[in-house]
């Protein structure tokens, strides 16, 4: 009997965190994309489409489908340059779905002596490492959502990946059906409000934070911006898809007051948290395992600009 009971307990911790992403698949995914090798991300070098590609790569092995055509890989121009935006989907029970993102882009590097690449572990390793990380949660699950994955390139140069895409009538067709996005902006370090919280961009202009502090998951917190004057919410990827009318906020826990590794060759898998950011992504992927086309329909009230 107590083997019985033993086996049945087993098997239902197996059932209930099976799909956990595990610390050492965060700092893989982080540590892949902010290593040496990949030279800083930046657009138009050929580590670049490297990172595109491991992206895509991920993709495929969480089964995503593809977004348009017969790639997750969606080429853009830029000044003569060519780069990739990389987007996957997976069909849940609703055409309605929820879009998850990051940047994977970075700045290059520097012609000083010494360490002279820039990781972007933090900018924005660790924002794709929640994207993949809730598309491998939720490798094995029907979702009431449908579930849109989208790393944006050109970031640093402009929003111009996210631009690109977002312009991409191909692409109208996913589009239509978003109800809320999440972009995932620099969580590798603790935030202000301590660990396992999040602040949002934008929190005045809808609802969003508060439906998902109404159904967060082991006490994740979403916090409200703290940094106005920075005007963070039209400074992200998330704002080409505000001018779309779309719900998108960008999510982070960076401390503005002392983030020194921003934009600096120390921002590499050192400075990140990697228990806090397993952490959060776990509890993201299990609060949006909640949401339906019932209980989360976020709106935009009146304060919001469409064109800026
Ligand atoms: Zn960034």
């Amino acid at each position: 009997m107590k083997k019985v009971i033993s086996i049945v307990l087993i098997a239902q911790s197996f059932l209930s965190f099976a799909q956990e992403i595990s610390k050492e698949r965060v700092v893989n995914i982080v540590s892949t994309l902010a290593s040496d090798e990949m030279k800083g991300r930046k657009f138009g070098t050929a580590e670049n489409d490297k990172a595109a590609e491991y992206i895509a790569s991920e993709f495929k092995k969480d089964n995503l489908d593809y977004c348009f055509g017969d790639s997750y890989l969606i080429p853009f121009e830029y000044k003569g340059q060519k780069g990739f935006n990389v987007c996957g989907i997976k069909k849940g029970k609703s055409e309605k779905s929820l879009a998850f993102s990051g940047h994977f882009d970075h700045i290059g590097t520097n012609n000083k002596e010494g360490d002279n690449i820039y990781n972007g572990a933090d900018d924005d390793a660790s924002g794709i490492s929640t994207v993949i990380g809730i598309a491998d949660y939720f490798k094995n699950k029907k979702t009431d959502f449908s579930l849109v994955f989208m790393a944006f390139n050109a970031e640093e140069i402009g929003l111009i990946g996210s631009k690109a895409l977002s312009e991409n009538k191909d692409l109208n067709p996913v589009f239509n059906n978003i109800s809320a996005l999440f972009n995932f902006e620099m969580l590798a370090t603790e935030s202000q409000f301590g660990k396992n919280a999040v602040f949002m961009t934008g929190d005045e202009f809808s609802d969003f934070d508060e439906l998902i502090n109404a159904n967060a998951v082991n006490d994740l917190k979403v916090y409200p911006d703290p940094y106005k004057t920075e005007q963070l919410f039209y400074r992200s990827d998330n704002v080409n898809f505000v001018k779309k009318k779309i719900i998108a906020h960008s999510i982070s826990t960076v401390d503005m007051t002392k983030a020194f590794h921003y934009h600096a060759v120390n921002d590499d898998i050192k400075i990140v948290d990697a228990d806090n950011l397993t952490n959060i992504i776990n509890n993201f992927a299990k609060t949006i395992e909640k949401l339906n086309t019932k209980n989360f329909a976020p709106k935009y009230n009146d304060k919001v600009k469409y064109d800026f």
